[in-house]
C-alpha cells in the first residue's frame, strides 16, 4: 500500500519518526476549495491551508494554465550575471507596488528559509561595505519562527529546531515572547508586560552595544510558535528603539503576508515601517517553491556599490526568480486581487474570531486567541493556574485525531490547535470549522 511505501522510503519533516511508523501517513490524494481529501475519499475541511499559505484554495485551474503556459514558453531561465526574464521582472515590479513605499526592491528565492539565510547575508554583507565589521548581530524572540536551515533556524526561538542540531551557530539574541498569557508576570497588566519587553530590548542594545546589532527579526503576529498576538504597543516601541539605535528592521511575514491578518501585510496592521520584508507562501498560494525578499533603496545602493568593488553580489540561487515559479505568483496575487481575498479575510474577520473565543469556555481550553483569518485555542491542564498537562503535546496529538475523524484539519503546536484557513474561506465555511472544531473539543472532554 501507500501507507507502507511512505513508511519504508521517506522521512518526513518535522515529525516523530517512530510515531510515524506506528501510526503511518494521512495521504492526502486530491483538493478543491477549502477543502482535501484523503485517498480513501474522506473529506477534511483544510483548516491550516496547507502550511498557512493556499490562499487561493486547492486546484484553482488558472494557476495550473499559468504554469503550462510559462512552461511551454520558458520552462527554466536563471536569473545571475544580469540574465533576466519578463515574469520575474513583472513579480518583482508588482511586489514593490504592493508593499509598504520604503521598499523598492526584490530577491527571490524558493523558500522562507533561504529568503531569511539571503537577509542575514545581505545584512552581513551591508555593514561590511559601510565598514562596520562588528554591526553583525540579530535579535529575535523566543518561539519566533523564521525556518531550519543554519542561519534561519538560529533566528528562530524554538527548542525543537535547535536541539541535538548545534544551532545557533550565528550571533542571535532571542528576546522574551511576547505572548502576555503565558509571559506575563503575575499581577502584570497588558501594557506593563510590553513596558518590560521595550526595556528588555533597550538593555540588551546598551549591554552588547548598538554597533554590534545589525537587525531585529519578527513575524507581525508569531505563528508556528502557537498563534501569539503581539500586546499593544509593542511593534511601535520596537520599532522606535530600533531606529534610535540604527538597527535594521525585518518584517518576516511569510505567514502574515497577502492579507491574512485582514490587512495587506502584516506590518501594517500592528503599524510599524520595516526596512526588510520576507514573503512566502500565499505568494505563489504554495503552489510552487517560491519567496521574497523584499528591502529598502538604502540597503540596494550600499550592497550594489560593494558588488561593484569586489566583482559581485556573490549570493543566489539556481532557482533564482524561477519563470514559472514567477508566473504562478502572479496569476495567484492577480486572482487576490481580482476576488478581493484580502478584503473577504477583513470582512470575516469578526465571525471567525467570535467563532474562535466561543471556545474560551470550555474547561480545557486556556485561552482562545487570534488576529485576521488565524487564530489558535490553547489546551491548559488547569483553566485557573494555566498549567499545561503534564506531557506537552499529548492532548494535541489526541485532538488532531478526532479533528480528523471530525474532518477538519488544524495544526497542533503542542497543545495549542492552530487555525488559518484560505483566503477564499466563505462565511458559511467559517461556521463549518467552528462546528466541526466544537465537536472535536466536546470529544476530549
Ligand atoms: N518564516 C516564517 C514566519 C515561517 O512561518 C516559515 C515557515 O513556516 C518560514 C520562515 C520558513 O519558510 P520555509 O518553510 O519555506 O523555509
Amino acid at each position: 500500500s501507500l501507507a507502507a511505501a511512505d513508511i519504508a522510503s521517506t522521512m518526513h519533516p518535522n515529525t516523530n519518526l517512530r510515531q510515524h511508523e506506528r501510526t503511518g501517513p494521512l495521504v492526502i490524494e486530491r483538493g478543491e476549495g477549502i477543502r482535501v481529501y484523503d485517498d480513501r475519499g474522506k473529506e477534511y475541511i483544510e483548516g491550516l491551508a496547507g502550511l498557512w499559505s493556499v490562499a487561493v484554495g486547492f486546484s484553482e485551474p488558472r494557476l495550473a494554465e499559468a504554469a503550462y503556459k510559462q512552461m511551454l514558453k520558458l520552462p527554466y531561465y536563471h536569473t545571475f550575471s544580469s540574465k533576466s526574464h519578463e515574469p520575474s521582472i513583472r513579480l518583482a515590479e508588482k511586489l514593490v507596488e504592493m508593499t509598504p513605499a520604503n521598499i523598492n526592491r526584490a530577491f527571490f528565492t524558493s523558500s522562507g528559509s533561504e529568503a531569511n539565510d539571503t537577509i542575514v547575508k545581505m545584512a552581513w554583507y551591508m555593514n561590511n561595505a559601510l565598514g562596520r565589521p562588528n554591526k553583525k548581530k540579530f535579535l529575535s524572540r523566543i518561539k519566533g519562527y523564521h525556518g531550519i536551515t543554519v542561519a534561519s533556524g538560529s533566528l528562530t526561538g524554538l527548542p525543537i529546531n535547535h536541539r541535538d542540531f548545534d544551532l545557533p551557530v550565528i550571533p542571535v539574541h532571542h528576546l522574551t515572547c511576547p505572548h502576555f498569557y503565558r509571559f506575563g508576570a503575575e499581577g502584570e497588566d497588558e501594557a506593563a508586560f510590553t513596558a518590560r519587553l521595550l526595556v528588555e530590548l533597550e538593555t540588551v542594545i546598551a549591554t552588547e552595544g548598538a554597533d554590534t546589532i545589525a537587525a531585529f527579526i519578527g513575524e507581525p503576529l508569531m505563528a508556528a510558535g502557537g498563534v501569539l498576538p503581539p500586546p499593544a504597543g509593542y511593534w511601535e516601541g520596537v520599532e522606535r528603539i530600533c531606529r534610535a539605535n540604527d538597527i535594521l528592521i525585518v518584517s518576516d511575514e511569510v505567514i502574515c503576508g497577502f492579507g491574512r491578518l485582514g490587512t495587506p501585510f502584516g506590518c501594517q496592521k500592528f503599524g510599524f515601517t520595516p526596512d526588510i520584508m520576507t514573503l512566502s507562501k500565499q505568494i505563489t498560494s504554495s503552489y510552487m517553491p517560491f519567496a521574497a525578499v523584499m528591502f529598502s533603496d538604502a540597503i540596494y545602493q550600499a550592497i550594489a556599490d560593494n558588488s561593484e568593488k569586489i566583482g559581485a553580489f556573490g549570493h543566489g540561487f539556481t532557482a533564482s526568480g524561477h519563470p514559472v515559479a514567477s508566473a504562478v505568483a502572479l496569476e495567484n496575487l492577480a486572482i487576490i486581487e481580482e476576488r478581493d481575498l484580502m478584503g473577504n479575510a477583513a470582512r470575516l474577520e469578526a465571525q471567525f474570531q467570535a467563532g474562535l473565543r466561543s471556545f474560551a469556555d470550555h474547561p480545557l481550553v486556556g485561552e482562545a486567541r487570534g488576529t485576521g483569518l488565524i487564530g489558535a485555542v490553547e489546551l491548559v491542564a488547569n483553566k485557573q493556574t494555566r498549567k499545561p498537562f503534564e506531557k506537552i503535546g499529548k492532548a494535541g496529538a489526541i485532538a488532531s485525531t478526532i479533528g480528523h475523524e471530525e474532518g477538519l484539519i488544524f495544526r497542533a503546536i503542542g497543545d495549542q490547535l492552530a487555525l488559518c484557513p484560505p483566503l477564499i474561506i466563505t462565511s458559511d465555511e467559517v461556521d463549518e470549522i467552528m462546528v466541526r472544531m466544537g465537536r472535536t473539543l466536546d470529544r476530549l472532554t
